[in-house]
């Protein structure tokens, strides 16, 4: 048996499975953990190894610290990555710009390019190169790969990929559509065409990652030619705490006439926008409860959201001429039923039919939703980014 270690660093917080890149998609890792608060007062660490909670609250000085705590956790259990021979380690790295459109083995070389993209991404790409290097000193002698949220979308044609706005600032900046979530995209968007009998290369579908974040691709023959997030994951749908689309201009206006500095904007069109700014809440389960207690927020949030969904939807049905599949992936994706009938209802003319008996199915693997005679399907394909990565990174260190 073989396992990868698959790490997703943040500035304040270490996620990271330890699992078999060749179990199913459902299949429980051997060890799940989450290292957070690190760098305050107080710190957890929070590991499930065989589905058994570890649980410790303590100061977490550093990165460096909280990976060195967690895998004596995990060599008090006989899990840690050299007890269960871990054959490869995958980063979550969040932004690869225009250079890296697939998974890199970590070089010194490497880490030098993703501290150089710090610019286009400067809140997330500082603690993935943090972990990174924590990792790398932890564990020198096993390979380590680098997988890039943006890889998925790195061969997106220009008309895509390109914004109208001055060529010369833009090319200056590195302005332009990089999206984010590709492993997810990716990963999803691979299995549709055995759902569906077809070969990769004959499938034109729409995918869907609904969670807390979220965003929409379109994918050809397995290339993405379109997805909704842009230079940044600001952008595109409504999200759980984020604005999606708006009006490039609201910020001028925010910033000269309410006089909101351009961090507070930044923060709260990151932080207090989305669902949570017009309703109060980002969970959907929340949501839900509140629009079943006739509150008109939440409701009126709903609406803006779904709409805007729909939009995407139908574009991407433009974009693609003719779709064979629309799927449904991540936590509001997979479990809120409601949000996969409205997104989708009413259109019959289109070839869409969801099957209502088959939308209320629980969330068990991947499952097609729509009736037979629906001539574009609809499926749900649970997503599971840490599989992807840690598959990716295993087939790398191979070599
Ligand atoms: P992240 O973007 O943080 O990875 P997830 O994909 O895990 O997010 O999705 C988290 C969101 O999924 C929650 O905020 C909640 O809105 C939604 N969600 C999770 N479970 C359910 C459920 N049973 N019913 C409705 N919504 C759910």
């Amino acid at each position: 048996m073989t396992y990868a270690l698959v790490l997703n660093s943040g500035s304040s917080s270490i996620k990271f499975q330890i699992l078999d890149p060749s179990a199913d998609a459902s299949a429980e890792p051997l060890v799940s953990g989450l290292v957070e608060q690190i760098g305050e007062p107080q710190g957890t660490i929070a590991i499930k190894i065989r589905g058994e909670k570890v649980t410790s609250e303590l100061p977490v000085p550093d990165h460096s610290a909280g990976l060195e705590m967690a895998f004596a956790i995990l060599a008090e259990h006989g899990v840690g990555p050299h007890d269960v021979h871990v054959s490869a380690v995958g980063h979550r790295v969040v932004h690869g710009g225009k250079v890296f459109s697939h998974p890199e083995i970590i070089t010194d070389q490497v880490v030098d390019m993703i501290q150089d993209l710090i610019p286009l991404a400067p809140l997330h790409n500082p603690a993935n190169i943090d972990g990174i290097k924590v990792a790398r000193e932890m564990l020198p002698d096993i390979p380590h790969v680098a997988v890039f949220d943006t890889g998925f979308f790195a061969d997106m044609p220009p008309a895509a990929a390109l914004y109208a706005i001055n060529a010369e600032v833009a090319g200056a900046n590195g302005v332009r559509r990089y999206g984010f979530h590709g492993t997810s995209h990716e990963f999803v968007s691979q299995q549709v065409p055995a759902l569906l009998g077809k070969d990769s290369s004959e499938v034109n579908q729409i995918t869907l990652h609904l969670g807390n974040g979220a965003s929409c691709s379109a994918v050809k023959g397995g290339h993405a030619i379109d997805t909704s997030m842009g230079m940044t994951p600001l952008a595109g749908l409504v999200m759980g705490t984020r604005s999606g689309d708006i009006d490039p201009g609201i910020i001028f206006h925010l910033y000269r006439t309410a006089g909101l500095s351009i961090d507070e904007i930044d923060t709260m069109l990151n932080r207090q926008s989305g669902i949570r700014g017009l309703s109060g809440v980002n969970d959907f389960r929340a949501l839900r409860e509140m629009i079943d207690n006739g509150d008109t927020d939440a409701w009126s949030a709903y609406n803006i959201y779904i709409h805007q969904l729909r939009r995407y939807i139908g574009s991407y049905m433009i974009a693609l001429g003719r779709v064979d599949a629309i799927t449904f992936t991540a936590g509001v994706g997979e479990n809120a039923k409601f949000v996969r009938e409205d997104a989708l209802a009413g259109l019959e003319m289109y070839g869409i039919k969801i099957d209502p008996e088959r939308n209320d199915l629980p969330n068990d693997g991947a499952r097609l939703i729509s009736t037979d005679d629906s001539t574009i399907k609809v499926f749900v394909v649970p997503t599971n980014e840490e599989l992807a990565i840690a598959q990716k990174a295993t087939l790398l260190a191979k070599g």
